[in-house]
């Protein structure tokens, strides 16, 4: 029997979180809003209505690009990519063709092998179609909230040899544009969706065939699909057939793709340039002005957690997961200098006691582990009277608290914090005031 060698490339459309939608002036937080309230000519797609490009979406497209090492063409247009269905209200969708934002890109995994990123290009998203019963007949509804929203398109190429890879590039993917804070990047909202595209080989030459698995919303299923694929090409090639060229779908109750449609070639899409916007021109300066504006990305923090303060690549990988974590160890091992607590103590605080950072804040924790050994005041009676001192000093936090924020509290806790030079035990402080205040 012949080995068959998985060919796996990847596309992935990520949904920008900016305020406004691509080419309108829409909000485009659609989620759970009613439906077609956000909507009006341009997105709709009415005759006679023109574009205007989003400024700040196409710097954060470039912006993905430069934090996946892409070049960045001083020269970029939109085209015009067209094809009918009812989501796509002007019978075309605008993106990029031949000449998109950012080419030749990378990302590494674990262990060192780069996946190479062919293009990484702006367009608007598509309007949302639901099938439903109404009164007993099969219609479909389409809400147009999401119609025209900006979608970054990241394309690799066909790098990957196992669902394994494709799993572990698509978490540093997610990674990267949420430490850039362009998009959400949650799976189960639709902010990230994967299509996998996957032939076998038997020699190097690439295959002459290429199976894409559409829109698949979890790291899971893009891996269920890549493996169900390999089994369902290795067996038609065993039969010394070839697999047809091909778009399927991924069913997820029966664990299964399914045949939707043969496979349209780039000149099914009539691509012509879009007349409505101007191409883009970019300044060397305004390049290196986003680039200045990506901050440090996680492998680099990874890198400089390791280093700078002594940690395993275990401690720093969780360290450095999310960046609102890493910010959270830095400034608690800030706090820690002056209290001579050191980073690994405060790195092996926040993950053996799986800390939620957003119920505790870095002085928090600072001050337990100081504690620990030196007189933690733990004395209801004298934390009581210093929550109440607390409480009558900060008159404002104790409003915020009573009108439902949560966060206020925390204002509450490190007042005493203070008062107690740190010695209060945070725990307990927080239920006293949790008491005071009934709830
Ligand atoms: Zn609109
Ligand atoms: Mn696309």
């Amino acid at each position: 029997m012949k080995s068959y060698q998985p060919v796996i490339g990847l596309e992935v459309h990520v949904e920008l979180k900016t305020k406004s939608k691509m080419f309108c002036g829409c909000p485009a937080d659609y989620f759970g809003k009613d439906p077609n309230t956000y909507t009006c000519p341009v997105c709709l797609g009415l005759p006679g209505a023109l574009p205007v490009a989003n400024k700040k979406a196409i710097e954060w497209c470039v912006m993905i690009g430069l934090a996946l090492n892409c070049k960045i063409p001083l020269f970029s247009k939109f085209d015009r990519k067209n094809y009918f269905y009812p989501d796509l209200p002007k019978g075309y969708q605008i993106s990029q063709y031949d000449q998109p934002f950012c080419i030749n890109g990378e990302i590494t995994l674990e262990n060192g092998k780069k996946i190479g990123i062919t293009r990484v290009h702006m367009e608007e998203d598509t309007a949302k179609l639901t099938h439903a019963k109404v009164d007993g007949e099969n219609v479909s509804l389409i809400d147009f909230n999401r119609s025209g929203v900006p979608l970054v398109e990241i394309v690799t190429g066909p790098d990957f040899e196992s669902a394994i890879e494709v799993v572990e590039y698509l978490k540093k993917l997610q990674q990267i544009v949420r430490y850039l804070k362009v998009s959400n990047a949650d799976m189960e909202k639709g902010d990230m969706r994967l299509e996998p595209n996957i032939s076998l080989r038997v020699t190097n030459e690439l295959p002459k065939y290429k199976v894409e698995v559409k829109n698949i919303n979890s790291f899971r299923f893009v891996g269920k699909a890549i493996e169900y694929e390999i089994k369902r090409q290795t067996g038609i090639l065993e039969k010394g057939e070839t697999p047809k060229q091909e778009t399927r779908g991924w069913n997820e109750g029966k664990n299964v793709t399914l045949s939707q449609r043969s496979k349209e070639e780039a000149q099914d899409y009539r691509y012509f340039p879009e007349p409505d916007i101007p191409p883009i021109r970019w300044e060397e300066s305004q390049i290196s002005n986003l680039k200045s504006q990506i901050g440090e990305l996680p492998d680099q923090k990874l890198d400089r957690f390791q280093k700078e303060y002594g940690l395993t690549r275990q401690q720093a990988a969780v360290l450095v997961d999310s960046r609102d974590m890493a910010e959270f160890f830095e400034k608690a091992v800030e706090t820690g200098k002056t209290k001579e607590v050191n980073p690994v103590q405060i790195a092996n605080r926040i993950i053996n006691r799986k800390m939620d950072i957003t119920k505790v804040s870095p002085e928090e924790v600072v001050s337990e582990i100081t504690s620990k050994g030196a007189g933690i005041i733990s004395d209801s009676k004298e934390l009581e009277k210093l929550a109440k001192e607390a409480i009558e000093e900060n008159a404002k936090a104790v409003a915020d608290f009573k009108a439902g924020k949560e966060a206020a509290l925390q204002v509450l806790i490190g007042a005493v914090m203070r008062k107690s030079a740190g010695k209060a035990d945070a725990g307990k402080v927080r239920e006293i005031l949790a008491n005071i205040f009934g709830s």
